[in-house]
C-alpha cells in the first residue's frame, strides 16, 4: 500500500487485528507500535513483522495494567504457539516496553528470538514508564507504579527466567529492566 515507507509509528486505542499481505511494507526499517485493546493477541504481530522484510528496529509498547490476558504462568498453560517458516532477516533491535507474563506476549518474544538471525539487542522493560527512572528524574524518584503493576512486573521476570533466557543466543544482548528496588519495591 505504501511501499516506500521507512518508519512508522502506530498508536491507536483500537489496534485489534492487523491484517497484512506479505510485502506490504517493503522498505520499512523502523516500526513503533503501541496502545492495544486489553485482549489483543500479541502473537499476531509475527505476521506484521513478516510483512516488513527490511525491518531493523521494532518497538512494542504495552500497558500490562490494562490487559485482560491469560498469563503464561497460569494453571491452564498449554504449549506456546509457533509460526514456523517466518524468518525476519533484518531485525537487529527489539524493545518491548511493558513486557509482562501474558502468554501471547511471551509467544511473540520467543518467536522473534527463534526467527531473527541478525538480532543483536533485545530489551524487555517490565515498567512501562521505563525511561523515567530516579537516576534521570529531577526529583530523584521513579514514577510510582501501582501494586498491581509491580506484581505483574515480578511475574514478567519469572516468565523471562522460565521461557526466554534459554532461547537467547550468545550473539544477542538481552537487557531486562526491572522496577527500581528503591522507589517501587514489592512490599509483601
Ligand atoms: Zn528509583
Amino acid at each position: 500500500m505504501v511501499p516506500n515507507l521507512e518508519a512508522l509509528n502506530i498508536h491507536s486505542s483500537y489496534v485489534r487485528d492487523i491484517l497484512v499481505v506479505p510485502g506490504k511494507f517493503l522498505h520499512l526499517q523502523h516500526l513503533c507500535i503501541g496502545a492495544f485493546t486489553p485482549d489483543y493477541d500479541y502473537f499476531c504481530l509475527a505476521s506484521l513483522l513478516d510483512a516488513c522484510p527490511s525491518l531493523e528496529t521494532f518497538i512494542l509498547s504495552a500497558e500490562p495494567d490494562c490487559m485482560e490476558q491469560e498469563s503464561v504462568l497460569g494453571d491452564s498453560f498449554h504449549d506456546l504457539r509457533q509460526m514456523p517458516g517466518h524468518m525476519h532477516r533484518n531485525i537487529k533491535d527489539v524493545q518491548i516496553i511493558g513486557f509482562c507474563s501474558a502468554k501471547s506476549m511471551v509467544e511473540l518474544t520467543c518467536h522473534i528470538l527463534e526467527n531473527s538471525k541478525l538480532l543483536k539487542r533485545l530489551k524487555l522493560s517490565t515498567c512501562y514508564n521505563g525511561e523515567i527512572l530516579c537516576s534521570y528524574n529531577n526529583n530523584g524518584k521513579c514514577l510510582p507504579m501501582s501494586r498491581g503493576m509491580i506484581m505483574e512486573a515480578h511475574k514478567a521476570l519469572l516468565a523471562v527466567e522460565r521461557y526466554i533466557l534459554g532461547k537467547v543466543p550468545s550473539t544477542v544482548e538481552l537487557k531486562v529492566e526491572e522496577p527500581c528496588s528503591r522507589c517501587n519495591a514489592l512490599e509483601i
